[in-house]
């Protein structure tokens, strides 16, 4: 797809108020995929489908893109954008709660991107560590949650949300088979990295 559509799919989703991945997150997620040419990727949050096309222009030949969404009017939107950018068979949705799917999915993943439900991405890791391949690598999105997550703020409403990142965080920081990293690029971006131990 041209960059001019691809910038009509995110300008309309910006005005939708639609969470779309960054512009520095995705360079950041971006230049890490085209170093690695991954075959699948797992995606956790479809929304209108805007990063699961942005990622497909770094798959290797033949690689596919999982990705969940429950909301069924942004899996219509995402439907539409897809076939717009003509990469209908790159893309597979899955329609649904992911805390629902992912147990029933049993691929092995070279790229986990989790960008859905804050208060579930603890579970959201566990899945990805059942599927992740040896030497993949586990992306989360929004995990500094504009700061709330480094804050003692702690009567915020989203407290829940706060709580399972910040469990996410830690979870991922003492995992001997994990390297992590937490970067301050758009709402925060965890990227963890397979360690093959020896
Ligand atoms: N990855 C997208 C943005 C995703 S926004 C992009 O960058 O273009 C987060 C999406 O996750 C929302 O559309 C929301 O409906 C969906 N979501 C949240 N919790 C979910 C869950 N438990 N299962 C499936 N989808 C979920
Ligand atoms: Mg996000």
């Amino acid at each position: 797809m041209n960059k001019q559509e691809l910038e009509k799919i995110k300008q309309k989703a910006l005005e939708e108020h639609i969470p779309i991945i960054m512009d520095d997150t995705l360079e950041v997620i971006g230049t890490y995929l085209s170093n690695n040419k991954p075959s699948r990727i797992l995606e956790i949050g479809t929304a209108v489908g805007y990063s699961a096309i942005c990622f497909t222009e770094f798959l290797a030949e033949n690689g596919v893109i999982d990705t969940i969404e429950r909301d069924e009017e942004r899996v219509k939107e995402a439907k539409v954008n897809i076939q717009l950018a003509e990469v209908e068979d790159r893309i597979h949705i899955y329609e649904g709660d992911a805390v629902e799917i992912l147990p029933t999915l049993d691929n092995q993943y070279d790229v986990v991107f989790i960008d859905a439900a804050k208060g579930k991405y603890p579970f959201f890791l566990k899945q990805a560590l059942r599927m992740i391949s040896k030497e993949g690598i586990i992306f989360a999105d929004n995990i500094l949650y504009k700061g709330y997550v480094m804050s003692d703020y702690n009567k915020h409403k989203q407290r829940t949300a706060v709580r399972n990142l910040r469990e996410y965080i830690k979870e991922v920081s003492e995992n001997p088979n994990l390297e992590t990293e937490i970067l301050e690029v758009g709402d925060g971006l965890a990227i963890s990295k397979i360690k093959i131990l020896i």
